[in-house]
């Protein structure tokens, strides 16, 4: 009967562990949330951006410097999850970005 029964320990240890399961559950949730960039919005198009870098405008001068390894995923001004697909952008604050996706605002993560 012992056995079933609940230590201090093992309840403060549940405990401690919920608000940190918590928060990444909010975390996630919080990024998905975020209204995606809209392509046509002007601050999007400023930058040229896109959900999709096969969709660059590569004839843009503000392109020039696009190359096709390049995308939002490994851009040093993604935020939020690893592995989420639409994730904060320092550069589009409120929004989401694809990590599929491309600005001439982009700079490699070092
Ligand atoms: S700044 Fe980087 S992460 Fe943000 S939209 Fe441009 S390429 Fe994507």
């Amino acid at each position: 009967m012992r056995d079933k029964e609940v230590t201090r320990r093992q309840f403060l240890g549940q405990l401690a562990a919920v608000p940190a399961g918590v928060a990444v559950l909010q975390s996630a949730a919080m990024a998905e949330e975020l209204p995606r960039v809209d392509e046509a919005d002007p601050a999007a198009k400023a930058l040229l951006y896109v959900h999709d870098v096969a969709n660059v405008d590569t004839a843009n001068p503000m392109a020039a410097r696009f190359e096709a390894s390049q995308n939002c995923a490994n851009c040093l001004q993604i935020q939020g999850n690893e592995g989420d697909t639409w994730r904060p952008c320092a550069i589009f604050p409120g929004k989401s970005v694809n990590v599929n996706g491309w600005c001439s605002a982009w700079i490699a993560k070092p």
